[in-house]
Parts: structure tokens; sequence; C-alpha cells
């Protein structure tokens, strides 16, 4: 829902740019860099969505046939219409995930599964901040753990929004990206970027992960203009996300003070509110009538989220439809 920054559309006009498909594009190279640095991994590449980031990673890091472990309510389960099956031919081992924290005793049985004539699982996907729970940040012991479960097997983190998690932790990309092998982030979300997202891990990975890009029909050309705007918002955007996370807690208690009294605001702790209502569809339309714009993650799950177009203002309008209602 965020659109470019003012900031961001004077960079695209005026980016240096070459052409990507050879190397040479000076821009997105210089945002390669400035993420991996800010994961701490020695290499990312480019791409143009979130979903083509995890499916580059299944891809290089998985063969057909395998299963990977994921919270069944992740991105990479249950929002890419099925792309893993379809792109790396992989099979899904889900485990329960419904507060956004995924056990590693379930990781752990998942594995010992092959000793009993049950497929093999060669690698674990993980997801920070947990979307569907609410946006629930995971911290750098928990990855540690998780990861530590998986037996050493690739772990990919899908951080779609580990930007929040950064700032929700006061932790840094790398502490959150260090226990794991590929992690990605959109740049288009929170940050406010109009296109882009980022897969960093080891060099040789990467350097697989350009091939699959380019198999996926993700390779661009003069892509700096695209990545300007993504330098400004990982230079400049990530430290405003503080205002999501206040704007949205505010929000979590008057969604916990209405239409949802057993939910417990206290796990709102980045921009995503999410939670119970018998009927979640008519309270969407209901929103929608006084102009506040919410989605559903099921038919009694309600999901808003705050971004840099959501100010005071507008907060204090959706808190009000929600007590109108
Ligand atoms: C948005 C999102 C993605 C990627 O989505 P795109 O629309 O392809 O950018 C991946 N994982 C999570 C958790 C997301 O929220």
């Amino acid at each position: 829902m965020t659109r470019p920054t003012p900031a961001m559309r004077r960079a695209m006009a005026d980016a240096e740019v070459g052409d990507d498909g050879y190397g040479e594009d000076p821009t997105v190279n210089a945002l390669e860099e400035a993420y991996a640095t800010w994961v701490g991994k020695p290499a990312a590449v480019f791409v143009p969505s979130g979903v083509m980031a995890n499916q580059i990673a299944m891809r290089v890091l998985t063969r057909p046939g395998d299963v990977v472990v994921a919270g069944a309510l992740q991105h990479v389960v249950g929002f890419e219409m099925g792309a893993a099956a379809r792109n790396a031919g992989i099979q899904f081992h889900t485990v329960d995930d419904t507060d956004g924290h995924l056990d590693p005793r379930s990781i752990r049985a998942a594995l010992d599964a092959e000793r009993h004539h049950q497929p093999a699982v060669r690698g674990v996907v993980l997801e920070n901040t947990h979307m569907a729970s609410g946006g629930t940040p995971l911290t750098p012991e928990e990855t540690e753990r998780l990861v530590a479960a998986a037996g050493g097997f690739p772990v990919h983190l899908d951080g779609a929004r580990l930007f929040n998690a950064s700032v929700a932790l006061g932790c840094s990309g790398s502490a959150l990206a260090a226990p794991v092998t590929t992690v990605m982030s959109c740049l288009s979300k929170g940050l406010c970027a109009p296109v882009g997202s980022l897969l960093a891990g080891p060099t040789d990975v990467i350097a697989q992960g350009r091939i699959e890009r380019k198999r996926l029909g993700g390779s661009m050309r003069q892509a700096g203009v695209l990545a300007a705007a993504g330098l400004v918002a990982l230079r400049t955007m990530v430290d405003r996300l503080a205002d999501d996370h206040r704007r949205a807690r505010r929000l979590a208690d008057a969604a916990a003070e209405t239409v949802s009294p057993n939910f417990d605001p206290s796990t709102c702790s980045t921009n995503i509110v999410c939670f119970e209502h018998p009927d979640a569809e008519s309270l969407v339309d209901s929103l929608a009538a006084l102009g506040v714009l919410a989605g559903t993650v099921s038919a009694t799950r309600v999901r808003m989220v705050t971004h840099a177009d959501i100010d005071d203002a507008a907060l204090e309008v959706a808190m009000g439809a929600l007590a109108a209602i």
C-alpha cells in the first residue's frame, strides 16, 4: 500500500544505470552491497519481488522431491500459489506456528521421520516477522535455537519484514540473520520503495541464485532506476518504522476494547494487528464503509497494517471506526 516518497522519485530520476544482466548497473551493485552488509552476508542479489526471492532460495538450496519444514501459516506455504511445488518440486512439512513461533522439537521430529520410511527433510524456512500471527518478531536467540534444530541442513529466512523485527527488538539485521543460510527482505513494504526485494547468502549460493533469477525471468536491465529507490529505503526509511509500531499498538488496544474482546493487544509489537472476529469479512466491509481499509487472513481473522501514509489523524479515524462498529 505504501508509495515511493518524493526523495525516492528524485533518486530514481537521477539514478546512474547500466546493464544489470552484465552486472554493470552501479546503482544495483550498490544496493546489493548495502543489503549484504546490513544482514552480514557475503553477497546479495536484487530481484523483482519477495516471492521470487523465496523461490530462488528454494531452487538453490533444495532438490526436487526434498521436504522442507515451515510454519503452516507462513507466506512460502500459503501465499505463493503453490510456487515452491511448481518451481522447486519440493513439498512442505508444516508445523504449528499459530503464535508466530516454531517449536524446535517439531523440527527435530520432522527430521526424525526419515528413519521411519518418510521422505527426507533437507531444509527449513522461517519467517521474521511472522505475518499471520500479527507481525511477530523472532529474536536472534530463538532463530539460533531453530537453526540448531535443523541439524545442519540449510535454513532460509523469509525476512520480508526483517526491518520491522530489527526496529522492534533493537537488534541489527546481521544479528537476526547470522544463524541462517539465506535471507530475503522486501523494500516494497514498510520501507515504501515501489518495487524490489533482496536475497543474501554465501557467495556461491547467490551466484547460483543469479542463474535461477534468469531462469524465472527476473533478470532485469537498467534496474538502477528501481534500486535507487531501494537505496533511499534502506538508508532512510528503517528507523521510522518505530512510528508504525507505536500506532499499530494503539490500534491493537482499540480492537481489543471494541470488536475482539479476547485479543491480547500486547502480542502486537510491530506494524500488523491481527485479531479474531466471528465474521471477519463483514467486519472488513463495515470498516471499508467508514473509509478504513483492512483485510482478512481467514474467515475469522482480520488484519490491519500501519504504514508511512497512516499518520496520527488517520489512526484516530481507524480507532473511531472500530468504536463505531
Ligand atoms: C509480502 C511477503 C512476501 C513477498 O511478497 P511479494 O508480494 O512477492 O513481494 C514474502 N513473505 C512474506 C512474509 C511477505 O509478507
